[in-house]
């Protein structure tokens, strides 16, 4: 099938990969793929048309780093420290959780998303095949693990947890690729050395992504540090022999100069998250000396306990002030390279090649911005509003691989009030 949005203005990607900001043409979807796009003139004839005057036509958001079901938790504990706060208001909530629970939650995390532009989300939680499920059923693409575990120093490799990570990976196929699983080390703090090798061990078989936190606080580098030598996460992981191009890594907040330089050797991905470093104080991630290394960097919202939403505007917004600020520089980091490290870097640290700009040939994973709204007018710069202006509420369409799963605030794949009366049952429940 095919659908045409007329009448948008296109922030399409031209063939030198910079942003074209084009008016009064036509974007053809043709299936799963963008056919077209330029003037209404030479543009096929489509079996649905949609007028998109008024809007905005942009590769839809990758969130690179979330914990979907944790909107069962958020906001709580707002206000107390890392660990005071991981203890007292996180673990205990999080012990109660089972597994309708967090298809509940990820259904919820997933309308969010739809309804402010996320097309495609990383995804690391419990009870994977729950989320797997309810990702597949609603149409938005993301990538799943079994969140990788072995908590003490001395313990032997945990066998069923790392059955249950190759598994996995192993199992959970889509022939769509909407889907992908993939390996996770939850982090150096939280696994210990013959795990983290396992792991690596058998990725050189599998070939699969690999989720894991670096360095998000500095007590975190700092006890890794005197535990493996004065080797930094990064450095560690190094050792490892777990960081290559499948590797992206959440946080990366306190990474060094030479973690920066491994990174870029190796190709490894970072991602930042603004919001969720800034609420729990964890401290700025050196990202323009990432950029300038030539890592590649996606953006992430994190969980909701930690930022509290899942709007990815925000953190275009968020992070690109704070790039901005950390270094004096107001000339750092423009609109353009934010969008890039929400749409196309995101996609490549998710392993998906295909994705992430609108240029003929890619997945149509596309977007439609109001521009209604007074704070969207006037429109001297597109990259510039859409960074700077553009509230996540303004997505009126989230398209993936050419289907419409939201639009004008329907949901065309999830029961809302269905979504809705469940969450509103099972908070009832997990806070008895
Ligand atoms: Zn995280």
């Amino acid at each position: 099938m095919r659908t045409k949005l007329k009448n948008g203005i296109i922030l399409a990607t031209g063939e030198n990969g910079d942003f074209q900001v084009l008016e009064g043409c036509s974007l053809v979807v043709n299936d799963k793929y963008i056919e077209y796009i330029g003037p209404e003139d030479d543009a096929p004839k489509a079996d649905v048309e949609k007028d998109m005057k008024g809007r905005i036509l942009m590769p839809g958001l990758v969130n690179s780093h979330c914990h979907g079901p944790m909107v069962l938790l958020r906001g709580i504990g707002g206000g107390l420290a890392l660990q005071e706060w991981l203890e007292t208001a996180i673990f205990p909530i999080e012990d109660k959780l089972i597994p309708e629970d967090v298809e509940i939650g990820e259904r919820w995390a997933v309308m969010e998303m739809l309804a402010s532009g996320v097309t495609c989300v990383s995804e690391m939680y419990d009870f994977p095949a729950k989320t797997w499920d309810v990702l597949k059923s609603s149409g938005i693409k993301g990538n799943v693990c079994r969140v990788g575990l072995s908590f003490s120093e001395t313990e032997e490799i945990p066998k069923n947890r790392f059955n249950e990570c190759i598994s996995l990976v192993k199992d959970f196929k889509d022939e769509n690729d909407r889907v992908i699983s993939e390996l996770c080390l939850h982090s150096e703090y939280l696994t210990n050395e013959t795990f983290v090798r396992k792991i690596a061990e058998a990725n050189s078989e599998l070939h699969a992504n690999i989720n894991v936190h670096v360095s998000e606080t500095k007590r975190e580098h700092e006890e890794c540090k005197a535990r493996h030598n004065g080797l930094t996460p990064i450095g560690y992981l190094e050792k490892c022999g777990i960081l290559n191009e499948h590797t992206y890594a959440a946080h990366c907040v306190w990474v060094t100069e030479d973690d920066i330089a491994i990174m870029a050797e190796k190709n490894v991905s970072a991602v930042f998250n603004p919001s969720s470093n800034c609420k729990l104080a964890s401290g700025f991630a050196p990202i323009n000396e990432m950029l300038k290394a030539d890592v590649n960097v996606g953006i992430g919202t994190d969980g909701t306990a930690s930022n509290d939403n899942l709007n990815m505007f925000e953190e275009l917004h968020l992070g690109a002030l704070l790039i901005k600020n950390i270094k004096s520089d107001a000339t750092l980091l423009n609109a353009e390279q934010v969008i890039k490290m929400a749409t196309v870097n995101g996609a490549r640290a998710l392993g998906r090649k295909d994705t992430g700009e609108l240029k003929v040939g890619k997945r149509a994973d596309i977007i439609a911005v109001s521009m209604d709204k007074p704070h969207m007018y006037p429109a001297f710069n597109i990259p510039n509003l859409l960074t700077y202006s553009a509230q996540g509420s303004d997505v009126v369409m989230t398209m993936v691989d050419g289907q419409i799963l939201y639009e004008n605030g329907e949901y065309k794949t999830i029961d809302a009030e269905k979504a809705r009366f469940e969450m509103k049952k099972c908070i009832e429940r997990i806070y008895a």
